[in-house]
């Protein structure tokens, strides 16, 4: 989708602190962290959220979750927190699946 963000950013027509690349997803640094670490990992092709992923293509959907535990490691944090905002009520702003990693300062529970 070429007006899609995220895609664009896949395919390197805009720039990212790209952090980790496997063959499905590509993982980003967020471009208003929210924590000292928070990283966006998205996958190549093009799927407005994790449900669509999830019932498109669930190797790549795991693959997104197994990226994230790798860069989570990579920046040294075993506790981390995994979001999925789906829906513009629930927080989502742009229309291709990404998993949000935070981690580096405590994290409370409800989220806002
Ligand atoms: O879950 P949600 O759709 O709100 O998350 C989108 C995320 O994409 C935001 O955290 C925003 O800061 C990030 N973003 C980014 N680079 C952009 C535009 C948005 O990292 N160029």
């Amino acid at each position: 989708m070429e007006d899609c963000l995220f895609c664009r950013i896949v395919a390197g027509e805009i720039p990212a602190d790209v952090v980790h690349v496997t063959e499905g997803t590509v993982a980003f640094r967020d471009v208003a962290p929210q924590a000292p670490v928070h990283v966006l990992v998205v996958p190549r092709a093009h799927h407005a959220n994790a449900a669509e992923l999830a019932a498109g293509d669930p190797a790549v959907m795991s693959e997104l979750v197994s990226t994230a535990a790798a860069v989570a490691a990579a920046e040294g944090h075993e506790d981390y927190r995994l979001v999925l905002n789906t829906g513009a009520g629930a927080g989502q702003s742009v229309f291709h699946t990404h998993l949000h990693v935070l981690a580096g300062r405590p994290l409370s529970w409800p989220p806002g």
